[in-house]
């Protein structure tokens, strides 16, 4: 049985203890999250990267050299 996150909905592998959100299963309340803070801060930045305007000038920018 995977495990629903109740607090983010993260489905986690039956045999996770905490999910990445800090909810652990066994103590069954959100405790401090396994993920180390330069993990966090990874995914913070890929985060911010995905929403960049560079980003998607990029995409366009790439669109071009196709059709171009
Ligand atoms: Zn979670």
């Amino acid at each position: 049985m995977v495990k629903d996150c109740p607090k983010c909905r993260l489905v986690n592998p039956p045999s996770a203890q905490r999910c990445d959100c800090g909810y652990d299963f066994v103590e069954k309340q959100v405790m401090e999250s396994y993920l180390t803070e330069k993990d966090q801060a990874q995914l913070k930045e890929n985060e911010q990267a995905k929403d960049s305007p560079w980003a998607f000038l990029r995409l366009i920018s790439r669109f071009f050299r196709w059709f171009g």
